[in-house]
């Protein structure tokens, strides 16, 4: 669908290019010409005979990326791709920009990271493009008692919130773009609570009904490749006559196709013996079943015998001698290296080195202790210390204890495009789905045209897979183009009369130099004070971590209007399938925050949320 990508610097050199197709003309020229060099204030869309061209800066490196495609396709997932690409290009290119070497570099291998880029958000767009929009929640008899509940609760007003923080022209353009979408469903089948079936409590693995329900679905489990499996296309198709069909048959055709869609079962978590469902937790390939301690053992031994390890780079001595800056420095200098490729942000692996440095400078070597050891034990303290959690990350505890305050407990999903916001909040909701709660999901991305619809996708599909327990999910949606911070506001109001557990809020992705977002979102913050502000951020990301957690955590400081603002409680990393074990934005995101890594997210089924421990994080880190 696309003719042309292109990575440039502001002074014309091309660093990398994609062609689609061949070109007429030179459209990239003449919009470096016409447009860029004249800086054309506010102008991001550029028409140059059938081409449409858009892009985006990376102002502080001097980088322009442009797009080009046919000016006749309204192809709306321009901007993430345009921005995804740019986050990544810059993730995976950090030495040479570091050095001030972008130009001398050969980014051929940076077109396979493009095309799985590209085919991700495609996928995603075209999925998305391919639901039809199901009967409207203000339609339903729900909207009604859901609009009556927060009446009550709001003493017969609706909140009004002003929406001149946000960005009005996009808004717009996003209502536009939303009504551009195929044409709405006639006669949608309503479509009815779930009831549980079982109330069993059983583990997932054992229970009966699962066990059928595996029987059933023993296809191998595909990711959201943005194809409809042909009996989800049949679920879906309500004007077919099966819609007279048993609702119950209905809904095991659904669940059916739906698992074997987005549930993995070997990634699925386990109960524990308080009957508590867990995720699994993240396991090293190459380490199975050894600890770390073992791990930890194991390497020294490689290290003593000089055998392989990172800190087999380091020359190593014997003897009872003083730690000087002579013979610390070259392993400090090495070990930075590595944390660096390893993804951590270059001032945190400075930040980190320097304090291991003075923790070693003066003290004695025992005689058979090595430097390279001394070193790695210092540091491997230092990451420990950084990485423990400081808070419980008991999330289960504390909805219990809302539970008890008769209140829903109430998580926010905040971050950049693209990161994966909803789709771990759908995971997220899956995994409290097998714990019993009753979720509420609020779209209050009320921005991104596709965004309520996605959410919509993904209720329908987890309700759908509840086929045991007592788990309960629903979505409160109010469309586009309204204040997030009062749709928010209500779904709180409508969960807490119709006694939900949990409301998970979804807000719309936003670079953290957005002010007027930022601003939409610090509101949304302080107006309702959400129980856990997570951050969901890219695994991938190594600098631009940094970058956009202090930011994120400034505007909801700074826009607050509050004595006491809120902060980021804590973090989702995502895309952490995608990292080849380079965990560094692990150690980034805890450094900055102070706060921990919740989840991350292992791919794109349900199933795909793990539990991240910190030695998996240090050996990572430390390995080489
Ligand atoms: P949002 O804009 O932040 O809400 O992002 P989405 O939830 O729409 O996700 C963006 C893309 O990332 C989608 O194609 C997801 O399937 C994909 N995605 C989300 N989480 C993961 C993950 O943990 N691993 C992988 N490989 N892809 C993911």
């Amino acid at each position: 669908m696309l003719d042309l990508f292109t990575i440039l610097t502001k002074g014309g050199f091309v660093l990398w290019q994609k062609t689609f197709a061949s070109i007429n003309g030179s459209p990239v020229e003449d919009l470096i010409r016409n447009v860029l060099i004249e800086e054309r204030a506010g102008t991001d869309l550029y028409f140059k005979e059938n081409y449409a061209l858009k892009w985006t800066f990376a102002n502080e490196l001097d980088l322009v990326f442009v797009v080009a495609y046919q000016k006749i396709l309204q192809l709306n997932y321009i901007e993430e791709l345009l921005e995804t690409v740019k986050r990544m290009f810059l993730a995976s290119n950090k030495e040479l920009i570091a050095q001030g070497k972008l130009e001398d570099g050969d980014f051929t291998s940076f077109s396979h990271v493009f095309d799985k880029l590209l085919q991700q958000i495609e996928d995603k767009y075209s999925f998305q493009n391919r639901q039809r929009a199901p009967r409207k929640f203000e339609n339903t008899k729900k909207f009604e008692s859901s609009l009556k509940g927060s009446q009550a609760q709001n003493t017969g007003t609706l909140p009004v919130i002003s929406l001149n923080t946000v960005d009005e022209d996009e808004i717009t353009k996003n209502i536009k773009a939303l009504k551009l979408q195929a044409s709405p469903r006639t006669g949608p089948r309503a479509r009815k609570a779930k009831p549980s079936k079982s109330t069993s409590t059983g583990s997932l693995s054992t229970n009966e009904d699962t066990t059928q329900k595996k029987k059933k679905s023993q296809k191998q489990a595909r990711v959201w490749d943005g194809q409809i499996a042909k009996g989800e296309m049949e679920a879906l198709d309500f004007s077919n006559a099966k819609s007279n069909n048993n609702e119950v048959d209905d809904e095991d055709a659904d669940a059916d196709a739906i698992a074997a869609q987005f549930v993995d079962e070997s990634k699925l978590g386990q109960k524990n013996a308080q009957g508590i469902y867990e995720v699994q937790d993240v396991v090293q390939e190459d380490d199975d079943e050894m600890d770390f301690e073992d791990e930890d053992a194991d390497l020294s031994k490689k290290v003593e015998t000089g055998t392989s390890g990172l800190f087999s780079y380091f020359k190593s001595f014997t003897g009872q001698r003083e730690i000087t800056a002579a013979i610390l420095d070259p392993v400090i200098a090495t070990i930075k290296e590595h944390l660096i490729t390893q993804n951590v942000a270059t001032d945190i692996a400075e930040h980190l080195c320097q304090s291991v440095r003075t923790s070693l400078l003066g003290k004695k070597l025992g005689s058979f202790e090595r430097i390279s050891t001394a070193v790695r034990n210092s540091m491997e303290t230092a990451l420990k210390r950084i990485l423990t959690p400081k808070t419980s990350l008991d999330i289960l505890r504390d909805i219990e204890q809302a539970k008890s305050e008769k209140r829903p407990y109430t998580m926010c999903f905040i971050g950049v495009n693209g990161v994966g916001k909803s789709t771990n909040l759908s995971k997220v909701c899956f995994w409290l789905l097998q714990n019993n709660y009753k979720i509420l999901i609020a779209a209050c991305d009320t921005f991104r045209s596709g965004a309520v619809e996605q959410l919509r996708v993904h209720t329908r599909n987890l309700r759908a897979l509840q086929t045991s327990g007592d788990g309960i999910v629903e979505l409160f949606e109010r469309g586009y183009g309204k204040d997030s911070a009062g749709i928010a506001k209500d779904a709180i109001s409508y969960a807490t009369v119709n006694n939900f557990d949990v409301v998970l809020i979804d807000t719309a992705g936003r670079m953290q130099d957005n002010e007027p977002l930022m601003r939409a979102l610090s509101k949304l913050v302080s107006v309702n004070q959400p129980d856990k502000i997570i951050f969901v951020g890219e695994a991938l990301v190594g600098n631009e971590a940094v970058d956009q957690l202090t930011k994120f955590n400034q505007a909801l400081k700074d826009f607050s209007g509050l004595q006491n603002p809120r902060h980021i409680d804590g973090m989702i990393l995502t895309k952490f399938d995608t990292i080849d074990d380079k965990v560094g934005a692990a150690l980034s995101m805890t450094y900055i925050t102070g706060q921990p890594i919740y989840f991350v997210g292992t791919g794109q089924t349900y199933t795909d949320l793990k539990n991240l421990k910190v030695s998996h994080v240090v050996h990572s880190l430390l390995k080489k």
